[in-house]
C-alpha cells in the first residue's frame, strides 16, 4: 500500500472515531489524524527522493557511498524512518514550507489531552481536529498537488469542514469577550493565547462581566461549563506563554524572563515589566545605594545594596 493511501486512510479513520458516539474513541481520533499528517509529510519526502531510490529521504540515516561507476551517491542505512525533527530539517533544506507553529501546537494539545482527557472535554478534541484540518488541507493542495475534497472523500471532507466551522465560530465569540477586558499588562495580553479551562483544557473561554477588575476576571468554560477566576490560572498561563523563551535563554546561559514574586509567591514576576502581574508587586530597591548598579529581584533582600557591595559591607562589618 502506498504512503499517501495510508495517510488518507488514517485521517478518514480518525474522523470516523471523532464522529462516534463512544467518547472513548476521542483519543484514538486525535492519534489517527496525527499519524495521517506525518504520513503526508513522508509521502512528500518520497516524491522528492531520486527516481532510482524512492524511499531515500524517509530513511533516518543517509550516508554517501561510491557506486560501480565510482560516483558518490547516497543510500539509506537501516530501517529506521525519519522522526519529526528530521522531517522539519529536511523540509527546511528542501524549501517545503509547513506551518510548524500550528503543527507543534497540535502536538502539544495532543500530549496534554492524553493526560487530561475526560469525557467532559469534547471541545478540546474538536479544537485539535479543527486545527489539524487546516494543516491537512493546505499540505495536500500546496505540496502534494491534490484536491483535498477529492482525496479525503466527500464524507470525511464535509465532517472536517463542519468541525472547523463550529470551532472557529465558537472561538470567535469567546475571543470577543476576552478582547473586551482590560488585561492591564502587555505580557498578560500575550499570555492569553494560552488561556485554557483548568478542568477540561478547552480554549473556548468566555469572560463573563465587562467591568471585572484585573486580575479578578470571572471566566466561564464554554465546553464543560466550569466557572473560574483568571487569578487561578494566571501562573499556568504565564508559564505556558514564556516556556519557549525560558528554554532559549537557558541554552544561551541567560536568565529566566520571570521568577517567583516576593510578595505573593506566584511565579508571575515579569522582569521585562519589572512587576508581578498577579499582585502588582514592584521592586522596592532598583539601584544599589553604593555603586548605583541596577538591582535584581534576588538582591531585594539586601535592602538597597547589590550582592557585591553587600558582600564587601559584610566583610567590613565582620572585621
Ligand atoms: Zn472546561
Ligand atoms: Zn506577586
Ligand atoms: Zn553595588
Amino acid at each position: 500500500m502506498s504512503i499517501i493511501k495510508n495517510a488518507i486512510d488514517s485521517i478518514q479513520i480518525g474522523v470516523e472515531d471523532f464522529q462516534s458516539d463512544d467518547d472513548r474513541r476521542s483519543i484514538s481520533a486525535v492519534r489517527n489524524i496525527a499519524a495521517g499528517i506525518l504520513l503526508l509529510y513522508k509521502e512528500k519526502l518520497c516524491q522528492l527522493s531520486p527516481d532510482n531510490n524512492r524511499e531515500l529521504l524517509i530513511k533516518q540515516n543517509i550516508r554517501p557511498v561510491k557506486n560501480e561507476k565510482d560516483e558518490i551517491v547516497f543510500e539509506g542505512k537501516g530501517h529506521k524512518t525519519v522522526d519529526v525533527q528530521s522531517i522539519k530539517e529536511r523540509f527546511r533544506s528542501l524549501n517545503v514550507t509547513v506551518d510548524w507553529g500550528r503543527f507543534d501546537e497540535i502536538n502539544k494539545l495532543r500530549n496534554d489531552l492524553e493526560h487530561y482527557y475526560t469525557s467532559e472535554s469534547p471541545d478540546a478534541v474538536r479544537e485539535i481536529v479543527a486545527k489539524s484540518f487546516l494543516l491537512i488541507r493546505d499540505f495536500l493542495s500546496d505540496h502534494l498537488d491534490q484536491d483535498p475534497q477529492e482525496s479525503l472523500g466527500n464524507d470525511c471532507w464535509a465532517a472536517l469542514l463542519e468541525v472547523s466551522d463550529v470551532y472557529s465560530a465558537e472561538d470567535k465569540a469567546c475571543q470577543a469577550t476576552i478582547n473586551a477586558i482590560d488585561w492591564k499588562y502587555h505580557s498578560v495580553e500575550m499570555a492569553l493565547k494560552n488561556l485554557r479551562c483548568n478542568q477540561c483544557y478547552s480554549s473556548l473561554i468566555q469572560a463573563l462581566y465587562l467591568d471585572d477588575c484585573y486580575p479578578m476576571i470571572n471566566l466561564h468554560c464554554k465546553s464543560c461549563g466550569h466557572d473560574f477566576c483568571f487569578d487561578e490560572v494566571i501562573e499556568q498561563c504565564i508559564d505556558d506563554s514564556l516556556a519557549g523563551e525560558v528554554m532559549r535563554n537557558a541554552m544561551d546561559g541567560g536568565n529566566s524572563p520571570y521568577d517567583a514574586c516576593h510578595e505573593c509567591g506566584k511565579s508571575t514576576f515579569i522582569h521585562e515589566e519589572g512587576v508581578c502581574v498577579a499582585c502588582d508587586y514592584e521592586m522596592e530597591y532598583t539601584y544599589c545605594e553604593m555603586c548605583e548598579e541596577p538591582l535584581s529581584l534576588e538582591e531585594q533582600y539586601n535592602a538597597g545594596k547589590c550582592s557585591y557591595c553587600q558582600y564587601k559591607w559584610e566583610k567590613i562589618m565582620a572585621e
